[in-house]
Protein backbone atom coordinates (compact mmCIF):
# COMPACT_ATOMS: atom_id res chain seq x y z
CA UNK A 1 0.00 0.00 0.00
CA UNK A 2 1.58 3.69 -1.34
CA UNK A 3 0.75 6.27 1.15
CA UNK A 4 1.61 9.80 0.84
CA UNK A 5 3.02 12.33 3.44
CA UNK A 6 -0.33 14.43 2.05
CA UNK A 7 -2.55 14.07 -0.19
CA UNK A 8 -4.95 17.72 -1.42
CA UNK A 9 -7.11 15.31 -4.12
CA UNK A 10 -8.55 13.44 -1.64
CA UNK A 11 -10.22 17.02 0.56
CA UNK A 12 -10.90 18.37 -2.91
CA UNK A 13 -13.24 15.05 -3.77
CA UNK A 14 -14.75 15.47 -0.70
CA UNK A 15 -16.68 19.27 -1.94
CA UNK A 16 -15.73 19.00 -5.63
CA UNK A 17 -18.90 20.20 -6.75
CA UNK A 18 -19.12 22.58 -4.37
CA UNK A 19 -15.79 23.95 -5.52
CA UNK A 20 -16.33 23.45 -9.29
CA UNK A 21 -19.90 25.62 -8.94
CA UNK A 22 -18.11 28.44 -7.02
CA UNK A 23 -14.81 28.46 -9.35
CA UNK A 24 -17.60 28.86 -12.84
CA UNK A 25 -19.40 31.48 -10.81
CA UNK A 26 -16.67 33.48 -10.03
CA UNK A 27 -14.97 33.25 -13.45
CA UNK A 28 -18.43 33.74 -15.20
CA UNK A 29 -18.35 37.35 -12.62
CA UNK A 30 -16.34 39.46 -14.73
CA UNK A 31 -14.60 40.79 -11.69
CA UNK A 32 -11.78 39.03 -10.23
CA UNK A 33 -9.13 41.21 -7.72
CA UNK A 34 -10.94 42.79 -4.52
CA UNK A 35 -14.66 42.36 -5.15
CA UNK A 36 -17.24 40.80 -3.34
CA UNK A 37 -15.92 37.41 -2.24
CA UNK A 38 -12.72 38.78 -1.27
CA UNK A 39 -15.18 41.10 1.02
CA UNK A 40 -17.74 38.17 2.47
CA UNK A 41 -14.63 36.50 2.70
CA UNK A 42 -13.11 38.38 5.21
CA UNK A 43 -16.53 38.83 7.03
CA UNK A 44 -16.54 35.48 7.16
CA UNK A 45 -13.31 34.67 8.61
CA UNK A 46 -13.16 37.66 11.20
CA UNK A 47 -16.53 35.90 12.33
CA UNK A 48 -14.39 32.40 12.20
CA UNK A 49 -11.26 33.60 13.98
CA UNK A 50 -13.37 35.76 16.83
CA UNK A 51 -11.63 38.70 15.43
CA UNK A 52 -13.28 42.21 14.96
CA UNK A 53 -11.34 42.50 11.03
CA UNK A 54 -9.86 40.61 8.54
CA UNK A 55 -8.00 41.74 5.44
CA UNK A 56 -7.03 39.32 2.90
CA UNK A 57 -3.50 39.75 0.95
CA UNK A 58 -1.10 37.10 -1.29
CA UNK A 59 0.44 35.16 1.11
CA UNK A 60 1.05 34.10 4.63
CA UNK A 61 4.70 35.99 3.86
CA UNK A 62 2.92 39.26 3.16
CA UNK A 63 0.74 39.11 6.14
CA UNK A 64 4.32 38.87 8.27
CA UNK A 65 6.06 41.40 6.33
CA UNK A 66 2.51 43.88 6.99
CA UNK A 67 2.18 43.02 10.54
CA UNK A 68 5.54 43.78 11.42
CA UNK A 69 5.77 46.99 9.37
CA UNK A 70 1.97 48.07 10.65
CA UNK A 71 3.72 47.52 14.37
CA UNK A 72 6.98 49.72 13.45
CA UNK A 73 9.39 47.29 13.48
CA UNK A 74 12.36 48.72 11.20
CA UNK A 75 16.06 48.79 11.47
CA UNK A 76 17.42 48.24 15.16
CA UNK A 77 14.14 47.04 16.58
CA UNK A 78 14.40 43.24 17.65
CA UNK A 79 11.74 40.70 17.46
CA UNK A 80 11.64 37.52 19.69
CA UNK A 81 11.20 34.28 17.66
CA UNK A 82 10.98 30.53 18.13
CA UNK A 83 14.70 29.27 16.76
CA UNK A 84 12.49 26.01 15.16
CA UNK A 85 10.40 28.52 13.40
CA UNK A 86 9.47 28.47 9.74
CA UNK A 87 11.87 30.58 7.68
CA UNK A 88 9.13 32.92 6.65
CA UNK A 89 8.28 33.98 9.68
CA UNK A 90 11.80 35.51 10.11
CA UNK A 91 11.88 37.02 7.29
CA UNK A 92 8.99 39.10 7.92
CA UNK A 93 10.87 40.11 10.97
CA UNK A 94 13.80 41.13 8.33
CA UNK A 95 12.32 42.27 5.76
CA UNK A 96 11.61 45.49 7.55
CA UNK A 97 14.74 45.67 8.53
CA UNK A 98 14.10 43.99 12.16
CA UNK A 99 16.50 41.54 13.83
CA UNK A 100 15.22 38.18 15.09
CA UNK A 101 16.39 37.11 18.35
CA UNK A 102 16.20 33.19 18.86
CA UNK A 103 14.32 31.67 21.66
CA UNK A 104 14.26 27.75 22.04
CA UNK A 105 11.63 25.99 21.73
CA UNK A 106 9.64 23.80 24.53
CA UNK A 107 8.92 20.37 25.17
CA UNK A 108 5.68 21.38 23.38
CA UNK A 109 7.87 22.17 20.31
CA UNK A 110 6.60 25.97 19.76
CA UNK A 111 8.31 28.97 22.03
CA UNK A 112 9.24 28.53 25.58
CA UNK A 113 7.55 31.38 27.21
CA UNK A 114 9.74 31.04 30.03
CA UNK A 115 12.97 31.57 28.57
CA UNK A 116 11.57 34.95 26.46
CA UNK A 117 12.60 37.58 29.71
CA UNK A 118 16.04 36.72 29.24
CA UNK A 119 16.02 38.24 25.91
CA UNK A 120 14.36 41.10 26.13
CA UNK A 121 16.31 44.36 26.06
CA UNK A 122 15.75 47.91 25.13
CA UNK A 123 15.39 47.28 21.82
CA UNK A 124 12.96 44.83 21.63
CA UNK A 125 9.40 45.83 19.90
CA UNK A 126 7.46 42.76 19.73
CA UNK A 127 7.46 39.12 20.25
CA UNK A 128 6.42 36.64 17.28
CA UNK A 129 4.10 33.68 18.85
CA UNK A 130 4.39 30.98 15.98
CA UNK A 131 1.62 28.42 16.79
CA UNK A 132 3.93 25.35 15.12
CA UNK A 133 1.87 22.46 13.88
CA UNK A 134 -1.52 23.98 14.61
CA UNK A 135 -0.65 23.88 18.47
CA UNK A 136 -1.28 27.29 20.44
CA UNK A 137 1.78 28.82 21.94
CA UNK A 138 1.31 29.67 25.51
CA UNK A 139 -0.89 32.75 25.44
CA UNK A 140 -0.89 33.54 28.77
CA UNK A 141 2.70 34.14 29.46
CA UNK A 142 3.74 35.67 26.28
CA UNK A 143 0.34 38.65 26.77
CA UNK A 144 1.73 39.04 30.43
CA UNK A 145 5.53 39.79 29.34
CA UNK A 146 4.17 41.93 26.19
CA UNK A 147 2.07 44.09 29.01
CA UNK A 148 4.89 43.82 31.18
CA UNK A 149 7.62 45.47 28.75
CA UNK A 150 5.15 46.85 26.35
CA UNK A 151 5.90 44.98 23.67
CA UNK A 152 3.70 44.24 20.01
CA UNK A 153 2.76 40.69 20.11
CA UNK A 154 2.09 38.81 16.20
CA UNK A 155 0.65 35.58 16.28
CA UNK A 156 1.76 33.45 13.26
CA UNK A 157 -1.46 31.30 12.41
CA UNK A 158 -0.48 30.05 9.06
CA UNK A 159 -1.04 26.12 10.55
CA UNK A 160 -3.62 26.99 13.12
CA UNK A 161 -6.66 27.87 11.43
CA UNK A 162 -8.87 26.61 14.04
CA UNK A 163 -6.62 26.20 16.99
CA UNK A 164 -7.36 28.02 20.19
CA UNK A 165 -5.95 28.91 23.28
CA UNK A 166 -7.78 28.09 26.65
CA UNK A 167 -11.35 29.34 25.28
CA UNK A 168 -9.93 32.05 22.72
CA UNK A 169 -9.50 31.55 18.84
CA UNK A 170 -5.69 32.02 17.67
CA UNK A 171 -5.23 35.20 15.90
CA UNK A 172 -7.49 37.35 18.18
CA UNK A 173 -5.01 37.07 21.01
CA UNK A 174 -2.00 39.15 20.17
CA UNK A 175 -1.97 42.39 18.31
CA UNK A 176 -2.21 40.83 14.93
CA UNK A 177 -2.69 37.47 13.25
CA UNK A 178 -1.17 36.50 10.11
CA UNK A 179 -2.63 33.57 7.91
CA UNK A 180 -1.90 31.70 5.11
CA UNK A 181 -3.99 29.90 2.68
CA UNK A 182 -1.31 27.84 1.10
CA UNK A 183 -2.87 25.01 -0.67
CA UNK A 184 -1.28 22.28 2.22
CA UNK A 185 -2.80 24.53 5.15
CA UNK A 186 -5.48 23.42 7.50
CA UNK A 187 -7.65 26.10 5.17
CA UNK A 188 -5.70 25.85 1.93
CA UNK A 189 -6.98 27.88 -1.16
CA UNK A 190 -6.02 26.18 -4.86
CA UNK A 191 -3.01 29.13 -5.10
CA UNK A 192 -1.88 31.41 -3.30
CA UNK A 193 -3.28 33.28 -0.48
CA UNK A 194 -3.45 34.68 3.37
CA UNK A 195 -5.06 37.27 5.56
CA UNK A 196 -4.36 39.12 8.86
CA UNK A 197 -6.99 40.07 11.72
CA UNK A 198 -6.36 41.93 14.56
CA UNK A 199 -9.24 43.94 16.94
CA UNK A 200 -7.00 47.39 15.78
CA UNK A 201 -9.39 49.73 13.80
CA UNK A 202 -6.45 51.37 12.34
CA UNK A 203 -4.34 48.78 12.12
CA UNK A 204 -6.64 47.26 9.67
CA UNK A 205 -7.12 50.08 7.88
CA UNK A 206 -3.62 50.41 7.10
CA UNK A 207 -3.65 46.86 5.77
CA UNK A 208 -5.79 47.68 3.39
CA UNK A 209 -3.80 50.83 2.36
CA UNK A 210 -0.48 48.75 2.15
CA UNK A 211 -1.90 45.93 -0.07
CA UNK A 212 -2.80 47.83 -2.61
CA UNK A 213 0.00 49.90 -3.65
CA UNK A 214 -0.32 51.94 -0.65
CA UNK A 215 -3.76 53.30 -1.95
CA UNK A 216 -7.25 53.87 0.08
CA UNK A 217 -8.95 54.13 -3.17
CA UNK A 218 -8.99 50.95 -5.74
CA UNK A 219 -6.85 53.27 -8.03
CA UNK A 220 -4.38 55.90 -8.68
CA UNK A 221 -3.92 57.64 -5.52
CA UNK A 222 -0.96 56.75 -3.80
CA UNK A 223 -0.71 57.79 0.03
CA UNK A 224 2.30 55.61 1.22
CA UNK A 225 4.51 53.07 -0.61
CA UNK A 226 2.44 50.01 -0.65
CA UNK A 227 3.14 46.77 -1.98
CA UNK A 228 0.96 44.52 -4.67
CA UNK A 229 -0.67 41.89 -2.32
CA UNK A 230 -3.87 41.18 -2.79
CA UNK A 231 -6.54 37.91 -2.36
CA UNK A 232 -8.24 37.20 -5.40
CA UNK A 233 -11.84 36.68 -5.74
CA UNK A 234 -11.23 32.75 -7.39
CA UNK A 235 -9.20 32.03 -3.90
CA UNK A 236 -11.85 33.98 -2.15
CA UNK A 237 -14.70 32.43 -3.17
CA UNK A 238 -13.24 28.69 -3.09
CA UNK A 239 -12.00 30.07 0.76
CA UNK A 240 -15.63 30.63 1.69
CA UNK A 241 -16.84 27.02 0.80
CA UNK A 242 -13.96 25.45 2.37
CA UNK A 243 -14.35 27.31 5.30
CA UNK A 244 -17.75 26.14 6.32
CA UNK A 245 -16.46 23.13 6.72
CA UNK A 246 -12.90 23.84 8.34
CA UNK A 247 -14.43 22.61 12.00
CA UNK A 248 -15.27 18.91 10.25
CA UNK A 249 -12.02 19.07 8.34
CA UNK A 250 -9.87 19.34 11.56
CA UNK A 251 -11.83 17.08 13.58
CA UNK A 252 -11.40 14.93 10.69
CA UNK A 253 -7.75 15.40 11.78
CA UNK A 254 -8.18 15.32 15.42
CA UNK A 255 -9.46 11.96 14.76
CA UNK A 256 -6.68 10.78 12.89
CA UNK A 257 -3.93 12.51 15.29
CA UNK A 258 -6.65 10.69 18.44
CA UNK A 259 -5.13 7.06 17.08
CA UNK A 260 -1.41 7.80 16.28
CA UNK A 261 -1.40 8.50 19.76
CA UNK A 262 -3.04 6.03 21.36
CA UNK A 263 -1.77 2.87 19.00
CA UNK A 264 1.58 3.92 18.23
CA UNK A 265 3.08 2.01 20.96
CA UNK A 266 6.91 1.78 19.94
CA UNK A 267 9.46 3.68 22.53
CA UNK A 268 11.94 4.67 19.73
CA UNK A 269 8.85 7.10 18.45
CA UNK A 270 7.37 9.56 20.66
CA UNK A 271 4.58 11.76 20.29
CA UNK A 272 4.40 16.12 20.77
CA UNK A 273 2.37 15.97 23.27
CA UNK A 274 -0.66 18.38 24.13
CA UNK A 275 0.01 21.57 25.78
CA UNK A 276 -2.47 21.92 28.72
CA UNK A 277 -5.16 24.51 27.70
CA UNK A 278 -4.35 24.36 23.72
CA UNK A 279 -6.82 22.93 21.15
CA UNK A 280 -5.02 21.86 18.33
CA UNK A 281 -5.99 21.29 14.78
CA UNK A 282 -3.10 19.21 13.80
CA UNK A 283 -1.39 20.79 10.44
CA UNK A 284 0.81 18.34 11.12
CA UNK A 285 1.40 14.90 13.42
CA UNK A 286 5.09 15.22 14.86
CA UNK A 287 7.22 12.97 16.12
CA UNK A 288 10.18 13.03 17.74
CA UNK A 289 12.87 9.80 17.34
CA UNK A 290 16.25 9.62 17.62
CA UNK A 291 16.82 7.70 14.90
CA UNK A 292 14.66 9.62 12.52
CA UNK A 293 16.56 9.20 9.60
CA UNK A 294 16.54 5.61 10.05
CA UNK A 295 12.93 5.69 10.49
CA UNK A 296 11.98 7.67 7.53
CA UNK A 297 14.51 5.66 5.19
CA UNK A 298 12.18 2.34 6.52
CA UNK A 299 8.85 4.09 6.17
CA UNK A 300 10.39 4.57 2.54
CA UNK A 301 11.11 1.43 2.05
CA UNK A 302 7.66 0.48 2.86
CA UNK A 303 6.40 3.02 0.76
CA UNK A 304 5.32 5.69 3.43
CA UNK A 305 5.84 9.30 2.79
CA UNK A 306 7.05 11.50 5.73
CA UNK A 307 8.25 14.83 5.88
CA UNK A 308 10.86 16.76 8.01
CA UNK A 309 9.59 20.02 9.18
CA UNK A 310 11.73 21.71 9.30
CA UNK A 311 15.44 20.14 8.72
CA UNK A 312 17.40 23.51 8.79
CA UNK A 313 16.78 26.08 11.56
CA UNK A 314 16.61 29.62 10.37
CA UNK A 315 19.78 30.52 12.31
CA UNK A 316 21.66 27.72 10.30
CA UNK A 317 20.50 28.89 6.59
CA UNK A 318 22.64 30.72 4.64
CA UNK A 319 20.42 33.61 3.87
CA UNK A 320 21.05 34.36 8.07
CA UNK A 321 24.74 33.80 7.75
CA UNK A 322 24.94 37.84 8.78
CA UNK A 323 23.50 36.70 11.72
CA UNK A 324 26.73 35.35 13.17
CA UNK A 325 24.83 32.45 14.60
CA UNK A 326 27.39 28.88 14.70
CA UNK A 327 26.05 25.53 14.79
CA UNK A 328 25.73 24.93 18.62
CA UNK A 329 24.41 28.24 19.34
CA UNK A 330 20.99 27.19 19.43
CA UNK A 331 20.90 23.57 21.03
CA UNK A 332 17.32 22.25 21.11
CA UNK A 333 16.18 23.27 17.87
CA UNK A 334 19.52 22.18 16.19
CA UNK A 335 18.29 18.77 18.27
CA UNK A 336 14.51 18.55 17.04
CA UNK A 337 15.66 19.60 13.64
CA UNK A 338 17.25 16.04 13.96
CA UNK A 339 14.20 14.46 15.59
CA UNK A 340 11.11 15.35 14.27
CA UNK A 341 9.05 13.78 11.48
CA UNK A 342 5.86 14.66 10.38
CA UNK A 343 3.54 11.71 9.41
CA UNK A 344 1.19 11.45 7.33
CA UNK A 345 -2.20 13.53 7.66
CA UNK A 346 -4.43 14.63 5.39
CA UNK A 347 -8.23 14.99 5.05
CA UNK A 348 -9.52 11.88 3.31
CA UNK A 349 -7.11 9.61 4.99
CA UNK A 350 -8.50 5.95 5.06
CA UNK A 351 -8.86 3.83 8.53
CA UNK A 352 -6.71 1.15 6.37
CA UNK A 353 -4.45 3.49 5.65
CA UNK A 354 -3.45 4.68 8.88
CA UNK A 355 -3.68 1.13 10.22
CA UNK A 356 -0.65 0.45 7.84
CA UNK A 357 1.18 3.44 8.87
CA UNK A 358 0.71 2.25 12.67
CA UNK A 359 1.67 -1.22 11.96
CA UNK A 360 4.41 -0.15 10.24
CA UNK A 361 5.69 1.91 12.87
CA UNK A 362 4.95 -0.04 16.04
CA UNK A 363 7.01 -2.51 13.61
CA UNK A 364 10.14 -0.28 13.53
CA UNK A 365 13.43 -1.51 15.50
CA UNK A 366 15.76 1.24 14.73
C1 LIG B 1 3.19 28.42 5.46
C2 LIG B 1 3.72 29.25 6.54
C3 LIG B 1 4.05 30.60 6.34
C4 LIG B 1 4.09 31.25 5.00
O1 LIG B 1 2.92 31.23 4.29
P1 LIG B 1 2.94 31.40 2.68
O2 LIG B 1 1.51 31.62 2.36
O3 LIG B 1 3.51 30.16 2.11
O4 LIG B 1 3.78 32.60 2.38
C5 LIG B 1 4.43 31.35 7.43
N1 LIG B 1 4.53 30.81 8.65
C6 LIG B 1 4.26 29.51 8.88
C7 LIG B 1 4.37 28.98 10.27
C8 LIG B 1 3.87 28.69 7.82
O5 LIG B 1 3.61 27.40 8.06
Amino acid sequence: MKIVANDLKRQHDMYAEEFNNKAIEVLNSGWYVLGNEVKEFEKEFAEYTESKYCVGCASGMDALQIAFRVTGVKEGDEVIVCSNAYIACVMGITMNGGTPVFVEPDEYDNLDADKIEEKITDKTKAILAVHLYGQSCDMDKIMELAKKYDLKVIEDCAQAHGTKWEDKKVGSIGDIGCWSFYPTKNLGAFGDGGALTTNNEKYAEEFRIIRNYGSKKLHYENDIIGMNSRLDELQAGLLRVKLVHLDELNDERRKIAKRYFEEVKNPLIRPLETRPGSYNVYHQYVIHCDKRDELMAYLKENEIGTIIHYPIPPHLQKAYEYLGYKKGDLPISEKYADEVLSLPMYNGMTDEEQNFVIEKLNEFKG
